[in-house]
């Protein structure tokens, strides 16, 4: 028996400060106030590490969507926010990165115990990282303007023409489950930074952390309408956003699927959008690396947050010299990798965020099995009452197999060996998804080469999912529509006017 099924998976006493947080009045925020829904439906809050239902929320009406439209709408309007001097909304956004790092503690541990990932990874990654975008973006407050233009086909010294910026207007934002926090700032950080209104919608699984962002804000001194967080389903209060003919803009992070549902419902009113969708990244392994530091990094490129990561490393092509050193080296890592209850100390997975999660894992890993594949590691689950997967490496793949082609959103990778560098890019390259790829070699000419020829958004040398705000994200193919981040995410929110007056 190895170590994996002796490992003690109850989970720990949640701290006092979490108590409280899950036993508040299930309210929505709206027009800078918590308030009762105009229904009286709740959604359970279940900790994935047991299965057991600890909170609950709201779950928001049409009228409560259409009532926390109206405050952003009247708060955009009104230009109680966009006209603010940027160095007092450049403060108030610092301030609010500022609070999130105060309660980092409490933040990883609730989301922790909603989508069921290690607290400590929450602390290193999720926390610090949602902090990090309302900094990176404040500094962008003093920086945003338009520039002097002269026409080209207009004698000189007949107009004085100028662009200028201006925020987009009032923006439905909806995020999913796997980073719930760091997705919610990632939105409204540049929404805030360009001088927009939100109205944001955390996933029906795990809206905890959304809520205590809204307390944070709040706090911070951001006026009323400005940031609205209402929970719910999102074929309901969702849909009733994205169609809402007073928002001006929808952002979308979830799976491919919805964003073009959510595409298509946005055309009606020609909303401005951004899609960051799903993925299937390809993670090519080159002849020369050294296998003691590759199997690992690129271990930790698929099962990191239990695969649940849009930029998952789920497509493994190593070349054929160093193949079977490169999978057994991933072997090796299993008890690393093994789940525990995310409030383990020791933990570096946990369980999948849900039930149905759990079920959809694991019908792909039996249909990649039914189709002939080869179970390296895993396959399976290490019982008790969470949703937990062990991490798992299926080899004899071949291109038409589900495991394969489909987003499996768990701690699933699919192991193939390749000869040859052409055939491996058009392997890689095989799929409906863009959203990002990995190489990993010593041959810099080699890295630079293979990143040029790979369809995707991002692609990551020696490394996996290193994500930054100051870095561009987006999504090549059905990945997605625009970028989050860096100068093009702040973009995205912002219109450009031209002005041309003749002197
Ligand atoms: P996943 O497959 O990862 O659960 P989804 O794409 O279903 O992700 O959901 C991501 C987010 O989109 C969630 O907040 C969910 O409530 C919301 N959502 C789902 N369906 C719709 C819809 N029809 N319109 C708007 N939002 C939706």
């Amino acid at each position: 028996m190895n170590e994996v099924t002796t490992i003690d998976r109850t989970q720990r006493e949640y701290s006092d400060a979490v108590k409280k947080a899950l036993a508040r009045k299930p309210q929505l925020y709206i027009n800078g106030e918590w308030v009762d829904s105009s229904g009286g439906e709740t959604i359970d809050v279940e900790d994935p590490s047991t299965g057991k239902v600890i909170s609950s929320f709201v779950e928001a009406t049409d009228k409560d969507i259409d009532r926390a439209v109206a405050a952003a709408r009247t708060a955009f309007d009104d230009g109680r926010w966009r006209n603010m001097p940027p160095v007092a909304r450049e403060k108030m956004m610092h301030k609010i990165a500022d609070l999130i790092l105060e309660h980092a503690d409490e933040l990883a541990e609730l989301e922790a115990i909603d989508v069921g990932k290690p607290k400590g990874m929450a602390a290193v990654i999720d926390v610090p990282g949602a902090a990090a975008h309302f900094s990176y973006m404040a500094g962008w407050l003093g920086k945003i303007g338009g520039e002097t233009q002269a026409p080209y086909s207009m004698p000189g010294g007949m107009m004085f023409a100028y662009t200028q910026k201006e925020p987009v207007g009032v923006c439905a934002q909806i995020v999913p489950w796997n980073f719930p926090l760091l997705m919610a700032c990632l939105k409204i950080a540049p929404a805030l930074a360009a001088g927009c209104t939100t109205i944001l919608k955390p996933a029906e699984q795990t809206s905890l952390t959304a809520l205590r962002l809204a307390d944070l804000i709040h706090e911070a001194g951001v006026p009323a309408g400005v940031v609205n967080i209402v929970t719910g389903y999102g074929h309901t209060g969702g849909d009733r956003m994205v169609k809402h003919p007073d928002v001006d803009k929808v952002a979308f992070t979830g799976s491919t699927e919805i964003g073009k549902l959510i595409n298509r419902n946005a055309t009606d009113t020609l909303k401005h959008v951004t899609l960051e969708l799903g993925g299937k990244s390809p993670v090519v392994v080159m002849p020369d690396v050294d296998v003691a530091e590759t199997a690992p990094g690129v271990s930790q490129a698929i099962f990191f947050n239990s695969g649940q990561v849009c930029v998952a490393g789920s497509r493994l092509y190593a070349h054929k010299s160093v193949f079977d050193k490169v999978v057994e080296g991933m072997a090796e890592t299993k008890d690393f990798w093994a789940p525990r209850a995310s409030l383990d100390p020791d933990g570096h997975m946990g369980p999948l965020v849900s039930k149905e999660q759990h079920e959809r894992v694991m019908g792909y890993i039996d249909a990649g099995k039914r189709d002939g594949a080869s179970v390296l590691m895993g396959g399976d689950t290490p019982g008790g009452d969470g949703y937990y997967v062990n991490p798992t490496i299926l080899t004899d793949v071949n291109p038409q197999m589900s495991v394969v082609r489909e987003e499996i959103f768990g701690p699933v990778v699919v192991a193939q060996r390749f000869e040859d560098l052409d055939e491996v890019v058009k392997d890689a390259n095989d799929t409906q998804y863009g959203l990002a790829a990995g190489v990993w070699t010593k041959n810099a000419s080699a890295a630079h080469q293979i990143a040029s020829k790979l369809k995707a958004g991002t692609v990551w040398v020696n490394c996996h999912a290193m994500i930054d705000p100051a870095l561009p994200f987006g999504g090549y193919k059905e990945s997605g529509i625009g970028h989050e981040q860096g100068r093009l995410g702040l973009e995205a929110y912002l219109e450009t006017k031209t002005v041309m007056m003749k002197l």
